[in-house]
């Protein structure tokens, strides 16, 4: 059985989720309080639904609680965002994923209960920045405060050379988890793979040791 979800919020942010979601097949009630907004989705949707939902009433009438996760995609209006927020908690829904537009409010969101608290505009700054600042740097995922997985080009310091020989586990502590050449992938590379001008590395470790890595490395 596919799993079921609901949006709330069809701006740009939650708009994109909704579409996403219908062409994995999904099934997906889109909710909108703004009617035009609804109508756009009407034919992408497995349901489109009007409604305010910060109306306790309403969104128990849609029986929400009965749906496997909720993600909460209104961004300006963080009042109407934690108040829906709090309400699907109330509810009992298992998996509430929200959107938080700034650091406070990303507090009164997890304070509340949401499971999972996104912040796409900041991550995709960081991600931008880690990208800008440095020419190797391809892509950049943020796990914690601490640690990250990147995808780093190998420069023709790093090529020729095998895992194995560069030791980065030892020498750097973070590990190589997948090799990019070309359009091959390489998961889970053997220590003995050659690593080739070019290659795009996917490297997991502490933000400090993957520093060091790249200022000397790559
Ligand atoms: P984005 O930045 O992703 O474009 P917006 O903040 O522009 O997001 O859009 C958020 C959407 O949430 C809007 O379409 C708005 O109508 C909807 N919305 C705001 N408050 C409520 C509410 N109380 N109930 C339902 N939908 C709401």
């Amino acid at each position: 059985m596919s799993k079921e979800f609901v949006v709330i919020g069809l701006g740009r942010f939650g708009g994109s989720i909704v579409r996403e979601l219908n062409a994995l097949d999904m099934d997906v009630m889109a909710i909108d309080a703004d009617e035009a907004r609804v109508n756009e989705f009407s034919d992408i949707a497995t349901h489109a639904v009007i409604a305010d939902t910060t109306d306790e009433a309403v969104m128990k009438s849609l029986g929400i609680r009965n749906f496997d996760h909720v993600i909460v995609a209104i961004g300006e209006n963080i009042q109407a965002s934690t108040l829906t927020t709090l309400i699907l908690k109330e509810l009992g829904v298992k998996k509430v994923t929200a959107k938080a537009q700034n650091d406070y409010h990303a507090k009164i969101l997890n304070k509340i209960g949401a499971d999972t608290v996104v912040h796409p505009e900041r991550d995709m700054g960081r991600r931008i920045a880690h990208n800008v600042a440095s020419a190797s740097v391809l892509d950049y995922l943020e796990l914690s405060d601490e640690y990250s997985i990147v995808e780093i080009k190998a420069g023709e310091r790093l090529a020729g050379s095998s895992i194995l020989e560069l030791d980065v586990r030892a020498n750097f502590g973070i590990n190589i988890i997948a090799v990019k050449r070309g359009k091959d992938i390489i998961v889970a590379p053997d220590p003995n793979e050659n690593i080739e001008y070019n290659d795009i590395l996917i490297v997991i470790g502490h933000d400090n040791d993957l520093n060091r890595f790249e200022k000397k490395l790559v």
